[in-house]
């Protein structure tokens, strides 16, 4: 068989002549690395460039979590976990807009089972409000009957701040937002090396080389992997504790109750928020997530799901909502919680945002778990306060100026999906995604520098995530992309490198 991209170079090191330089490197294209390019490169002065070892954006914890717009209660007061979650969910629905984003506030209920569960409402209530989250009160029993559309316990705390949106647009809108202004993406470019100054080096995971790159402020926010970039820059020695969270979800059918989140109480030692049922913002529901810290020297993006946990996923779903005893679970999903505090330690962390006193010009992002889906646009905005801050300090690098790209602004990219005949072809049936969709999702992938895959187009269109999960629509996007875009079908990925959608053929 022939050899296919990665393979070509055998993956050895080629050391590569020249070196890209930006005012600033962003290190990761998840939803905090996007939000922050979108805002640094409002101003169109600094160069502004992402490097992400995926194929595309949103592949980390921004495309595998709940998709709830937290209110901010859970949280300590004063920390940034609660300043940034209250912020960030305040101005949501004008970014929802701005983004084109689906979004609803859907509100949320904390539910208590049992009369002494009543303290804990009343905590989280006084919590909550002490950090400015607004529209908290304390529900009975009839009322919660009426908001949930079921007997769920004695007793509620609601919520009316909470919403739900679809973190995969999300986090894709920002990247696109960012392009738009000018921001250059570099995908499947893993960081293996900083050096002061900031020369980094990275392995381009498509050809085997080894590129350099160069800027006057660096961000680091590599999510699972920002401990190991810190360590790397010798900014600090950060652990991360993975700590795995898995899901159910649900056939659309299944998923009539309930129309907002549906929590338990937050068990305060255990580092996550509970076992909950989430509807997400297109109708299926979610049971999840679990809380199981990876053994030490696990492979920290390990996000399979387990048997014992979805057994135990059911029973506490069931618990929160009898009828889930009969619903069909579609599909089970995990994501990682970067935390910087051990299973023993328990509970919570708050976000280091800092620029590093070891390394100045440094900024690091370190336990950004939850709510920084929720947080990411005021993150955005801090880091952007910062790195502007920075380089007003720096004195201007004539030497990189002379090599800097001056690359010309890509135009916004364009939002009405061009119709071409035959477009509207139904490809997938239990979601209902036309070719045109997928035409458009794909278009879009290139355009920012990412590599076409089944998961990137998914995760614009949904297709292949309703009840057949893909057996019939996957090989219609394949002909599609084959006949329309012209693509080798042999270089369709799945999800990841090397994840090739066909291996070979059967016949010639
Ligand atoms: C189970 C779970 C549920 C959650 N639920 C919610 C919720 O409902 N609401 C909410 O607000 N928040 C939630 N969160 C938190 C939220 O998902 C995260 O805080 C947020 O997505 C973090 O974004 P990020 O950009 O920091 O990380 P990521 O999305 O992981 O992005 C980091 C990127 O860095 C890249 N990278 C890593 N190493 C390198 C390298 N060496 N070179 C180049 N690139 C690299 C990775 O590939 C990745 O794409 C949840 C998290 C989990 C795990």
């Amino acid at each position: 068989m022939r050899k296919r991209f990665g393979e070509i170079m055998g993956f050895h090191e080629v050391e590569r002549t020249g070196q890209k330089h930006f005012d600033v490197l962003i290190i990761g294209a998840g939803a905090v690395g996007n939000a922050i390019a979108r805002e640094i490169s409002k101003n169109s002065q600094v160069t502004v460039a992402v490097l992400e070892k995926e194929p595309d954006t949103a592949f980390g914890i921004s495309g595998r979590n709940s998709g709830v717009l937290h209110a901010g209660f859970n949280n300590k007061p004063g920390s940034f976990m609660a300043r940034l979650c209250v912020l960030g969910s305040e101005g949501f629905e004008e970014e929802a807009k701005k983004l084109r984003v689906p979004f609803k506030r859907t509100g949320k209920l904390v539910i208590a089972r049992y009369e002494e569960d009543r303290n804990q409402l009343l905590r989280l209530k006084e919590q909550g409000e002490a950090s400015g989250v607004k529209d908290l009160r304390v529900v009975e029993k009839e009322e919660l009957e009426r908001l949930a559309g079921y007997p769920a316990g004695i007793a509620a705390l609601w919520s009316g701040m909470t919403g739900i949106f679809d973190p995969f647009r999300y986090t894709v809108a920002l990247a696109e937002a960012a392009f738009a202004q000018g921001t250059k993406f570099y995908f499947g470019r893993k960081v293996v090396a900083v050096e002061q100054g900031f020369v980094i080096t990275a392995k381009n995971l498509v050809n085997g080389c080894m590129e350099r790159y160069s800027s006057r402020v660096l961000i680091n926010c590599a999510g699972l992997s920002a401990g190991e970039i810190c360590k790397m820059a010798g900014s600090g020695e950060y652990i991360i504790h993975p700590c795995r969270g898995e899901y159910h979800v649900l056939d659309r059918k299944d998923s009539a109750l309930p129309e907002m989140p549906i929590y338990p109480i937050p068990n305060e030692k255990e580092g996550g928020l509970g076992v909950h049922l989430t509807p997400t913002i297109d109708g299926n529901l979610m049971i999840g997530p679990s809380a199981e810290y990876l053994p030490e020297g696990w492979d920290p993006e390990d996000y399979s799901t387990t048997l014992n946990v979805m057994d135990r996923l059911k029973t506490e779903g069931v618990h929160l909502l009898p009828i889930l005893e009969h619903a069909a679970c579609i599909r089970s999903f995990s994501g990682i919680r970067p935390k910087l505090v051990s299973e023993k330690e328990g509970g919570y962390a708050d976000f280091v945002i800092e620029e590093s006193k070891k390394v100045p010009g440094m900024i690091q992002l370190l336990g950004i778990e939850s709510p920084g889906l929720t947080a990411s646009i005021p993150i955005g905005r801090a880091v952007a306060k910062t790195a502007g801050e920075i380089l007003e300090r720096l004195p201007s690098v004539s030497e990189s100026e002379q090599h800097k790209l001056i690359s010309p602004k890509p135009s916004a990219i364009p939002r009405t999906v061009q119709m071409e005949k035959g477009d509207l072809k139904m490809l997938c049936r239990c979601e209902g995604i036309t070719e045109a969709a997928v035409l458009d999702a794909y278009d879009r992938i290139c355009s920012i520098g990412a590599i076409p895959s089944v998961k990137g187009i998914k995760n614009r269109t949904r297709i292949t995530m309703g009840y057949c999960q893909g057996s019939f629509c996957t090989i219609n996007l394949l002909n599609v992309l084959t006949q329309k875009r012209g693509m080798d079908p042999f270089e369709l990925l799945w999800s990841d490198f090397g994840s090739y959608l066909l291996e070979g053929s059967v016949r010639k």
